[in-house]
């Protein structure tokens, strides 16, 4: 039973993480993205998701250091581009040192690749292990993969990742992968669990959302943790950091859940994971 922001996932190599955290996706005004970040941690979230990308690591990495909390309580998620990847096993190690230096941090709790680059995932997943084996990174794991993609890293390497980050909210339910991560021991993680903006539009999550007192965003993101799932939603407002907090003190039925699911249109905001052109 997850009950507290503070509850926590035991990933697969026994490292421990939030099934709570901010993403900061699209947060590039420093000022904004320093707000967001001091403002989730004050209400309690201890996980941050970041990418080099998103190019807001270092304000990620400055506004942690002022938060006062101590590194131990906190979990920092940054994912190596697909320009690194491009490039090959050294430059995903150049990339993790940047993002080290820029986050300001000794060490990171996550590194993830960020997609799976045809031809290249494999090289990249390598350097992964190596940062895991100095133990420069506390969990390694992907974004993007599909499960022909997790096969092909498995079987290549023998180390199964620790998390597979996804797309994946009502209208993307992700079923299968689900069920297949979970038979291996690799954690799920929703990103765009509130359909980057589109929630409004699920009409049917009113009712639900009515029913328990919650809105449909806390709805949702509890309908992630009762699958066993991690979330990450992004907001800038004070008002919704603290709204997508409070899904640990209530608990939606098996019907309803069974509602959330049936939902599903297989509907994706982000590209498909097989067609990485970026
Ligand atoms: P989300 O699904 O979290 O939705 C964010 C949007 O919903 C924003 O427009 C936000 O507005 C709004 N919102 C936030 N809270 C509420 C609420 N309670 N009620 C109504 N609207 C709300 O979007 P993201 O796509 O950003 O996904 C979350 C995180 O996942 C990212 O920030 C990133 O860290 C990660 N991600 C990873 C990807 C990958 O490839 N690995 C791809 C995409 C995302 P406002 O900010 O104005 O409140």
């Amino acid at each position: 039973m997850i009950n507290s922001i503070k509850d926590c996932v035991t990933l697969n190599n026994g490292v421990k993480m939030p099934w709570l955290g901010l993403g900061v996706w699209q947060v590039t005004r420093p000022d904004e993205l320093d707000f967001a970040v001091k403002t989730a941690l004050e209400a309690g979230y201890a996980s941050i998701d970041t990418a080099a990308v998103y190019g807001n690591e270092e304000g990620v990495g400055k506004a942690v250091r002022e938060s006062g909390i101590p590194r131990e309580q906190l979990f920092i998620t940054t994912k190596v581009w697909n320009g690194a990847q491009r490039k090959g096993y050294d430059a995903v190690l150049r990339a993790f040192e940047e993002s080290r230096k820029a986050l300001g941090l000794d060490y990171i709790d996550l590194y993830l690749i960020h997609w799976p680059v045809k031809g290249k995932y494999v090289e990249a997943w390598k350097a992964l292990i190596k940062l895991y084996n100095d133990g420069l990174v506390r969990a390694i794991g992907v974004s993007n993969f599909l499960i022909h993609h997790l096969e092909e890293i498995i079987n290549e390497t023998g180390v199964v990742p620790a998390v597979n980050q996804v797309e994946l909210h009502p209208w993307l339910n992700q079923s299968e992968l689900v069920e297949y991560c979970k038979k291996h021991g690799i954690q799920v993680e929703a990103y765009s669990p509130l359909m980057n903006g589109h929630l409004r539009e699920v009409a049917e999550l009113n009712d639900i959302a009515r029913k328990y007192g919650k809105t449909p965003a806390q709805i949702v993101l509890r309908w992630d943790l009762q699958r066993g799932i991690i979330v990450i939603p992004k907001s800038v407002h004070k008002e919704r950091i603290i709204e997508n907090s409070q899904i640990f003190d209530f608990n939606i039925s098996e019907e309803d859940m069974q509602a959330i699911n049936s939902l599903n249109r297989n509907k994706r905001f982000l590209p498909h994971p097989d067609n990485v052109n970026f």
